[in-house]
């Protein structure tokens, strides 16, 4: 049964409110009950249904599919990248085509296997031309990543590139200025490594170094 005033609640505090359906011990056989769910206590597959159906906004009219995440959901390491692009649009998948195969041979040279990760975007939908998410863009999708780490709880997150950096960090600082330090995704403690979007990667080869450089301080502080 639904509680309406902790819907009401949830809603006036501007919670986006689904309704879960659950056969509560109560229940008399065959009979569902609801329970009004916010993202943050959504499990897995409340979540995967909420965002592919969501219309919170603008970016949802352009989409084909809208892209979730993909790995391990148990992982140690949790990679968050920008947004979709043209290929992760039509497959559904985060990093696939070039940047997602050097993003597969960079944990490779670490001991990583793609499967072993677990791999998200800032945004679960494709920005047209590829452009900038907006920051009402960011801001709308910002809770089913925030439920996505929660689930995941991984011990190290690699922000993958500016964009990623900036949202998980809140910051406007330049990447060149934010890579090289351990910061600390502030709501579970985890450490945040920083590095750049294996798309830079490709146009601007020589910045590679500094990207093991990067792998490597995950894995050390990983280690300790
Ligand atoms: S980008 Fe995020 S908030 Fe916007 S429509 Fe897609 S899932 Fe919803």
């Amino acid at each position: 049964m639904i509680t309406r005033s902790r819907s009401s609640y949830l809603k006036a505090l501007g919670s986006d409110v689904w309704v879960r359906r659950e056969l509560a011990a109560s229940s008399a056989p065959g009979e569902v009950s609801r329970r009004a769910v916010t993202v943050n206590e959504m499990d897995w597959e409340e979540l995967s249904a909420a965002v592919s159906l969501c219309t919170k906004c603008g970016l949802y009219q352009g989409r084909f599919q809208t892209v979730f995440g993909v790995g391990n959901r148990e992982a140690d390491w949790m990679l968050i990248g920008e947004a979709p692009g043209a290929e992760e649009d039509r497959q559904g998948e985060p990093f696939v085509g070039r940047a997602g195969q050097l993003l597969n041979a960079m944990l490779t040279a670490i001991g990583l296997e793609r499967s072993a990760v677990y791999i998200a975007n800032i945004l679960k939908c494709r920005p047209p031309s590829n452009r900038d998410p907006r920051p009402e863009e960011t801001l709308c999708c910002e809770p089913y990543l925030k439920r996505q780490i929660a689930l995941v709880k991984p011990r190290i997150i690699l922000a993958l590139g500016r964009i990623a950096a900036q949202n998980l960090l809140k910051t406007e600082a330049p990447i060149g200025r934010m890579r090289g330090k351990i910061y600390e995704y502030e709501p579970l403690k985890i450490p945040i490594v920083v590095t750049y979007h294996p798309a830079y990667l490709l146009r601007s080869p020589t910045q590679k170094a500094r990207a093991w450089e990067d792998l490597l301080t995950a894995r050390r502080l990983l280690a300790t």
